[in-house]
């Protein structure tokens, strides 16, 4: 965790609790993870926190902007980490593997979108529903 993060969650009236920096450090180390995933990692080294603490620090780090979550499935949604590239993804819906895809791929759409119909897509939020390559193999 570096001292820049801690005063940027300073000046923003936050403090950087243990806590909220284990949830951190979990969503960075799961890179796409439901609230439920992130408690089992966080449990392993704060074992008294709860889901709902874990849904509310979440929400805090998600308003300082420093995870994001975007619906990769019908139940809780998936949260990543903003540290790494800015990505939408592709979701399997066979094996559910999450494919991150740089933001240029869907530049042209985005900027036709803007155009025509004075619409900003928020492209982290974006997931795109499909079959991988390797299940659409094994279809063939
Ligand atoms: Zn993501
Ligand atoms: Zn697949």
């Amino acid at each position: 965790m570096t001292d820049e993060l801690a005063s940027r969650l300073h000046s923003l009236g936050y403090r950087l609790t243990p806590q909220r920096q284990l949830v951190l450090q979990a969503v960075e180390k799961l890179g796409h993870a439901t609230p439920d995933e992130i408690l089992v990692e966080v449990q392993q080294h704060a074992s008294a926190v709860n889901v709902s603490t874990i849904y509310r620090t979440l929400e805090v780090l998600e308003e300082l902007g420093l995870v994001r979550h975007a619906h990769l499935s019908d139940r809780a949604p998936t949260y990543h980490s903003v540290s790494d590239h800015e990505h939408f993804h592709l979701v399997c819906r066979n094996c559910h593997r999450v494919v991150s895809v740089d933001p240029e791929v869907v530049a042209p759409l985005a900027d036709r979108l803007r155009e025509e119909q004075g619409f900003v897509i928020d492209v982290g939020h974006l997931a795109i529903f499909g079959e991988c390559v390797e299940c659409e193999d094994t279809d063939a």
